[in-house]
């Protein structure tokens, strides 16, 4: 049985990048459902009592979009902090940051272009590689870098639900304020 996370701040935290409104549907009511649905679908299935990285790497429907969906959120809740001025990275995450994309600016840009320009339905990524190096992909509907032997460290929701109440169809505008809510710290520790 998975069970749905809890957020490491308060509802309002997060204002006004995202609302206790988008909150309260996209983890209270989004989020449940993907947990509920996979609990659902997993008795009788091969992939029953796998870890939700294992079911994700090897699933496919129903399971896989579930799946899929609750390793992503999980990943996107508890990587964000009440809003911060000036907010950036520190550390080896920072360097490399530096190392490949010449400034914060420079990367953030790309990853933000990525976001706005996926059509449709799904999430944007920095992973590192194997060898250490970043990257920025752009996932479609439920698909998570896991499954390209990438290991995620930030994600950026753009599925509608993401931000619509917000900013209706600003996409871009979302993308661009999520930056200061960005916690850098856990994003480095998934390093
Ligand atoms: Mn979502």
């Amino acid at each position: 049985m998975f069970t749905l996370i809890d957020l490491p701040y308060a509802p309002d935290a997060l204002e006004p990048v995202i609302s206790a409104r988008t909150l309260e549907f996209h983890y209270g009511k989004h989020l449940q459902a993907y947990v509920n649905n996979l609990n659902a679908a997993l008795p009788g299935s091969p992939y029953d009592g796998l870890p939700l990285e294992e079911i994700v790497r090897q699933s496919d429907g129903p399971v896989f979009n579930n799946a899929g969906q609750i390793l992503n959120h999980n990943m996107y809740f508890t990587q964000f902090r009440a809003p911060v001025e000036g907010n950036a990275p520190a550390g080896a995450l920072a360097e490399q940051i530096d190392k490949q994309w010449g400034s914060l600016e420079a990367f953030q840009a790309e990853f933000v272009a990525k976001g706005a320009g996926l059509f449709g339905s799904g999430w944007v990524w920095l992973s590192a590689r194997p060898d250490g190096t970043l990257v920025i992909s752009q996932e479609p509907g439920a698909h998570n870098p896991v499954e390209k032997g990438l290991r995620p460290l930030l994600t950026f929701d753009v599925w509608e639900h993401a931000y619509y109440l917000d900013y209706q169809n600003r996409r871009p505008d979302h993308l661009k304020a999520l930056w200061s809510i960005v916690n850098w710290d856990v994003v480095e520790q998934r390093l």
